[in-house]
């Protein structure tokens, strides 16, 4: 059977982890920019999945959905594609295509049809599968999320419990690179249970690669959380790594808002990521959500005020409100914004000061990767 992967631009470092997965089973995914052949293999998000239904419904093929948005609407997706991969796809995409191929009518734990569904109640082992192979990725090094903002897919997606990759790994997925960047929840968290950093294992994850090597920690593609944001943490990070920036997400200056959102931080704990950023050299990028539910116009004069600050020291990068499928807030509205904001982050704008999309949501999903 041929199997293809829909070349969606967004979805390439999943196109790369499971072209790995699918590997290891003797299975090809050959990319392609429309359905054909026998399987073709779709990863959708919220803002990019109505721009495929037609495409995926009207397929000659079997079609087989996977990814943020189908894992959190099955139904809606069952009703224009074959099967929905649920949550993590590295063992059970291999395992679903097997199982097409053999006709069997036992389908793998985490896919559905419109007629079943059984839950997958195990998790990916995350050193059972490289994180690339022949098409290249991003090393992703942990998985999971054991906080719940409000906002967020990645707990929903991959579960509650934090999932490294061994050092050795990591390190055997660092010789395709010259610059090492890492794909995580929060580069802070590596070897820990993601609440509380573990220096030592951050440390010794580090030291182990060649001197060569420029490797970049808490920067894109990954940011870290705010109260990771240590001496300690960022005496590592200048001890090993090239980067000059420090990317962590604020994402409300107003502490009433980010209990309501289950931030499980305070706004104190951003001003002294900044400031500790700023006495060690390092440029804090922070990243911000405005419009979310809840939100006040006094909260908003406090994000603004937040903002204001830190672009004296860094850079805002900030976002408009997306309700995003499988989330606690997938049913909120964005708040509208007050003029300061967007009066706010135009100046910063113009004066290189901040980064994002606080006015078209979409612009998220189709620049930032
Ligand atoms: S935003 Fe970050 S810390 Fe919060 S749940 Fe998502 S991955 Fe975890």
């Amino acid at each position: 059977m041929r199997v293809n992967w829909r070349y969606i631009k967004p979805a390439r470092n999943s196109y790369a982890a499971l072209y790995s997965a699918c590997e290891k089973s003797g299975i090809t995914l050959n990319p392609v920019d429309f359905p054909e052949d026998d399987i073709t293999l779709y990863s959708l998000n919220s803002i990019n999945a109505s721009q495929y239904l037609d495409e995926i419904k009207n397929a000659d093929c079997i079609t087989i959905a996977g990814g943020p948005h189908p894992s959190a609407l099955r139904d809606e997706v069952l009703e224009y594609a074959d099967y929905v991969i649920v949550g993590e796809g590295e063992y059970t995409l291999p395992a679903l295509i097997r199982a097409i191929e053999t006709n069997s009518n036992v389908l793998p734990a985490g896919v559905a049809t419109k007629n079943e569904y059984k839950k997958n109640d195990t998790c990916v082992f995350l050193d059972a599968y490289p994180p690339f192979s022949k098409v290249k990725g991003y090393i992703e090094i942990s998985r999971g999320c054991p906080f719940r903002c409000a906002y967020c897919q990645t707990p929903h997606l991959f579960g509650g419990m934090m999932r490294h990759r061994s050092k050795d790994a990591i390190i055997r997925a660092s010789l395709a690179y010259t610059d090492v960047r890492f794909l995580t929840p929060n580069a802070l968290s590596y070897g820990s249970d993601g609440k509380k950093p573990e220096y030592g294992k951050i440390r010794n994850l580090l030291a182990g690669f060649d001197k060569e090597k420029n490797l970049y920690l808490g920067t894109f593609p990954s940011e870290v959380r705010p109260e990771f944001v240590t001496k300690e943490s960022v005496d590592i990070i200048l001890d090993y790594c090239s980067n000059k920036k420090l990317h962590f997400g604020a994402q409300s200056g107003s502490d009433r808002i980010l209990k309501r959102i289950n931030r499980g931080h305070t706004t104190d704990d951003v001003l002294n990521a900044v400031d500790i950023c700023k006495e060690n050299g390092l440029v804090p990028v922070v990243d911000y959500i405005v419009g979310l539910p809840f939100e006040t116009e006094e909260d908003q004069m406090e994000t603004v005020a937040q903002m204001r600050w830190v672009a004296k020291y860094g850079k805002v990068h900030a976002h408009y409100f997306t309700p995003l499928p499988g989330t606690p807030l997938f049913k909120m509205s964005p708040s509208p914004l007050i003029p300061e904001v967007e009066k706010t982050l135009g100046k910063l704008s113009l004066a290189g000061r901040a980064t994002g999309s606080w006015i078209d949501t979409e612009l998220r999903f189709f620049t930032k990767n």
